[in-house]
């Protein structure tokens, strides 16, 4: 067994200063494990229809978040094929019937508060946890833009995204900078759930307690200054920015909407509820720091000038963001902040996708896969060609022309001469019922073992496309030739579980 690595003590310090007599609770608490959670997809199913066939134990529901539950470790071995990882391995992972999230972290969507039909944005994406959470509370309908900046966090962004099944989303690998340039003001919401320290992942992310440090905090929160900073122009008036992170310290939390307020006076602090166990912000923390907006503690930054601090008098607009803390309640550390842009003239921005028409070949190609093998239609106007792609794209989307757009939509599949080749985000995109030729598998079968195998499987029947599914739960492709159904599972997609 490795060593374990220790918690900072300057982090220890710190928060003993923060929390004076919370602090024995929470340094307690670091000595448990994390707490594990599962987010059902309800595009696909409500909680109550999973807790009915979940096949591993789940806890309680998180107080703050209707769709989930925590996870409780089996007391079987992890070899007997029962331990905590299993969750992230079962056929219903792949299926994209839940989410495996840190309780904590799924107060941001809930917070955020986004409603169908809107236009959402969520800046810094990757790997897809807020996003999958915010496309469930839309049921699918609006926009809703998932950025991410670093190409190589693409991916487990994309397989989180494709096999969520949502039939409202785009991916784009952008700068905020350019995402700002192209749209200007034109969501109803924003979030930015911004990089940074990683204090409150201390319990499960052990390269968060090596990176650590005073001048790293101090980093981050330069970074997402300006990261928010950008976030801004997106808003449209009377719209809502969320600003979260996984952090505690207030130089990265309080000290970052301080700033942005200052910067921004037609932005203010929409109070958050305190739900069950969060912490209100804590603007009274920044005086116990030694960063702009605090800091009597050493010399060198005494001499504040009044523009660096912060009243934090009992009527402070940053007491009505929340914290949450490991020792209060069932998860992680995070904290949010809820702001809204006051209203005004909105800017009228339209500026919708025409795409040219899909050729009459490629029409007809299309029209024969889809009555041979779907039993859906997607309305024909959302849906475009790239190269020899077809994808279903959200409804109303704009003009996307000058951004990296990693997916414009469903990727429905691709053009091939004269025949139409399914691609798997269309097989996981699919509802049970809406194929017609299926090979029936149970999820805990030899036959589901083979197909992730990427073996093919004897099946008689009709031949031609033909979906696989897990007890009911459409999970891939297979082609039905002469009693053998060939396997078109992506090689590949197991790794992301
Ligand atoms: N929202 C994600 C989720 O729930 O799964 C987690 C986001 S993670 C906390 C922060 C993200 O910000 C990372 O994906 C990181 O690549 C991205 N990021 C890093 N630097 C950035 C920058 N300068 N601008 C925008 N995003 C950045």
């Amino acid at each position: 067994m490795p060593e374990p690595i220790p918690i900072p003590p300057l982090f220890l310090e710190r928060m003993s200063r923060f929390l004076d007599n919370e602090y024995p609770a929470f340094a307690e608490s670091l000595t448990h494990d994390p707490v594990h959670g599962l987010r059902v997809n309800t595009l696909k199913l409500s909680a109550d229809e999973f807790l009915k066939i979940s096949p591993f134990p789940l806890g309680d529901k998180v107080a703050w978040c209707d769709s989930a539950f925590t996870l409780t470790p089996s007391p079987l071995p992890a070899e007997e094929g029962r331990g905590i990882r299993e969750p992230g391995k079962h056929p219903y992972h792949l299926a994209g019937l839940y989410y495996l999230q840190d309780p904590s972290a799924m107060s941001a969507a809930e917070l955020l508060g986004p409603r169908p039909g809107e236009r959402v944005l969520d800046l810094a994406a990757a790997p897809g946890g807020k996003t999958t959470h915010i496309a469930s509370l839309m049921q699918g309908l609006g926009l809703l833009v998932a950025n991410e900046i670093k190409t190589k966090r693409l991916n487990h962004l994309v397989v989180n995204v494709e096999r969520w099944g949502a039939a409202n989303l785009v991916v784009t690998n952008e700068t905020p900078e350019r995402v700002a340039d192209r749209f200007g003001a034109y969501f109803d919401r924003v979030i930015v759930d911004a990089p940074c320290s990683g204090e409150g992942m201390f319990r499960k992310d052990m390269r968060a307690r090596l990176d650590w440090s005073e001048e790293m905090v101090a980093g981050c929160a330069v970074r997402q200054t300006n990261i928010l900073r950008v976030a801004a122009h997106l808003v449209r008036p009377g719209g809502h920015l969320l600003y979260s992170t996984c952090t505690f310290a207030p130089e990265e939390d309080e000290a970052v909407i301080a700033r942005f307020l200052q910067e921004h006076p037609d932005f203010e602090v929409e109070a958050l509820p305190q739900l069950a166990g969060f912490m209100p912000g804590k603007p009274e923390w920044l005086s116990l720091t030694t960063a702009p907006f605090g800091g009597n503690k050493s010399t060198e930054h005494t001499k504040k000038s009044k523009k660096d601090s912060v009243d934090s008098g009992e009527d402070c607009p940053l007491r009505g963001a929340v914290r949450l803390f490991p020792h209060r309640l069932s998860g992680e550390g995070h904290f949010a902040c809820l702001l809204q842009r006051k209203d005004g003239p909105a800017d009228e921005l339209t500026f919708p996708w025409r795409s040219a028409k899909i050729p009459t070949l490629e029409w007809k190609v299309w029209q024969a896969f889809r009555e041979e093998t779907l039993g859906v239609d997607f309305p024909s106007e959302r849906l475009r060609m790239q190269g020899d792609r077809l994808y279903f794209v959200p409804e109303n989307v704009p003009d996307l022309k000058g951004l990296r757009v990693t997916i414009p939509g469903v990727w429905l599949g691709n053009f091939k001469k004269e025949r139409f080749e399914p691609a798997h985000p269309l097989a996981v995109f699919l509802r049970p019922g809406q194929a017609r030729n299926v090979l029936a598998l149970s999820s805990d079968s030899r036959e589901m073992a083979a197909y992730f195998r990427g073996e093919s499987l004897p099946s008689e029947g009709r031949p031609g496309w033909t979906l696989v599914t897990a007890d009911g739960w459409p999970l891939g492709w297979g082609k039905r030739v002469q009693g053998v159904v060939k396997n078109h599972f992506p090689r590949g997609w197991q790794i992301y579980s």
